[in-house]
């Protein structure tokens, strides 16, 4: 494949392998564009504060400080809980591995471990098949299952990771507490309440 870089440098590789995240430019430019999340606070900076904002109570009086900071920080964190769900990770000669084809989203957590275990399957695949074709369909073949049901995760996770009532926050906040059983596994840090 011939590459020409942002530089204008120019490459040619065999394969080229896209481990670029969420927002992928690579799957961008093998699969195509990625849906807009269908919100007006996309729009601007200043309606993506305003979102955050006006979701926190102002009588609490925990928020005001943090609002007041992300207001004037230039360098807001802001963007949708997504999953990538592709028929598949290759096309031709270009793969994709990590969050750019298998992210979960941090409701069902495990997008790390998929991440990773995709990487090192992928970099196996190509020594121990025919062709990049066999390669691929391999790695499609082997991730398949353990990707969807991480993804599924994300389902019940929601309400585990941002809970809505003071009963599921106590719920999450106990069992963040529980020791792990695993012997000479460290107990997970105290969560704090907020
Ligand atoms: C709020 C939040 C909480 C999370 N919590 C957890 C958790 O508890 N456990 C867990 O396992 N996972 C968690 N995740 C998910 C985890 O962070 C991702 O699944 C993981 O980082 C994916 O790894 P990646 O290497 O595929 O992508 P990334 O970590 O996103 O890395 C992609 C890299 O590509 C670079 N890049 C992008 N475009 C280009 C380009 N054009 N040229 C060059 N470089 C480029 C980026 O700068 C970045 O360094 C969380 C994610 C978020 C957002």
């Amino acid at each position: 494949m011939d590459i020409i870089f942002d530089s204008g440098a120019r490459r040619s590789f065999d394969l080229v392998i896209g481990t670029d995240g969420l927002h992928s430019h690579t799957r961008r430019l093998a699969f195509g564009p990625e849906e807009k999340p269908p919100y007006d606070a996309f729009r601007s900076p200043e309606a993506r504060r305003e979102l955050v904002a006006s979701r926190l109570p102002e009588r609490s009086r925990h928020v005001p400080r943090p609002v007041a900071a992300m207001r004037e920080a230039d360098d807001l964190f802001f963007d949708v809980v997504s999953q990538i769900h592709l028929p598949t990770g290759s096309s031709g000669r270009v793969a994709l591995a990590g969050d750019a084809v298998h992210a979960t989203s941090f409701l069902s957590g495990q997008g790390s471990s998929v991440s990773l275990v995709g990487a090192y399957v992928l970099a196996g695949e190509p020594a121990a098949r025919a062709d990049h074709t066999e390669a691929f369909a391999a790695y499609e073949r082997l991730m398949r299952d353990f990707v969807e049901t991480n993804q599924a995760l994300a389902t019940t996770g929601g309400t585990f990771v941002t809970p809505t009532t003071h009963e599921a926050l106590d719920a999450r906040n106990a069992a963040r507490r529980t020791p792990p059983r695993s012997p000479g596994a460290r107990a997970a840090p105290p969560t704090p309440v907020w």
